[in-house]
């Protein structure tokens, strides 16, 4: 598993999909969540980096990313779900302050026709508020865009939960040129 991580973790980071600091990445095994420690470089993880803590409970949370919260909350309402990925890919953070409903145009959009954009979580408020509204959210859609700030996707594994997000950003960056196209 722990290979899973740095194969992955540095593909978000080489595709552009993260800034140095940013992102996370968690796994679920059974009554575990593996996950990404809090200021991990991903595309550059060592095993310290992945931190063990309970799907149930918040008791070996510490030193866990901030948006562990969040990751919990999404399995325990989806418990088909076996990975959860969170990056700010860049187009897809800008098309959001825009759209409630991001809906890509290009071929994709046969296997992702709707972004949901969550609005409701001003920026401080942080992992909280993701919480309460993802898990709902992402069991109705494989990704999801937090508004200013980055995209969760999820999967029944790492390599499909990078996909999706992989996938969305493109179809992101398309639309976004698309746009300026028809500016002119
Ligand atoms: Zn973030």
């Amino acid at each position: 598993m722990y290979s899973d991580f740095v194969k992955y973790g540095r593909m978000l980071w080489e595709a552009g999909l993260i800034h140095l600091t940013s992102g996370n990445i968690s796994m679920r095994k059974g009554p575990v969540l593996y996950v990404t420690r809090t200021g991990s470089l991903l595309g550059d993880l060592t095993p310290s980096d992945i931190v063990s803590v309970n799907l149930e409970n918040t008791l070996r949370d510490k030193g866990a990313s901030s948006e562990t919260p969040v990751h919990r909350a999404i399995y325990l309402a989806n418990p088909e779900i076996g990975a959860v990925v969170h990056a700010h890919p860049p187009h897809a953070t800008a098309l959001s302050w825009d759209y409630e409903v991001i809906r890509p145009i290009d071929s994709d959009s046969l296997y992702i026709p709707e972004i949901p954009v969550l609005l409701d979580c001003p920026y401080g408020e942080g992992s909280t508020c993701v919480a309460q509204h993802f898990p709902q959210i992402l069991g109705k859609h494989t990704v999801a865009m937090i508004r200013g700030h980055g995209a969760f996707s999820v999967g029944k594994d790492i390599r499909q939960a990078t996909a999706r997000i992989s996938m969305m950003e493109n179809q992101c960056r398309l639309l976004f040129f698309r746009r300026l196209l028809e500016k002119k």
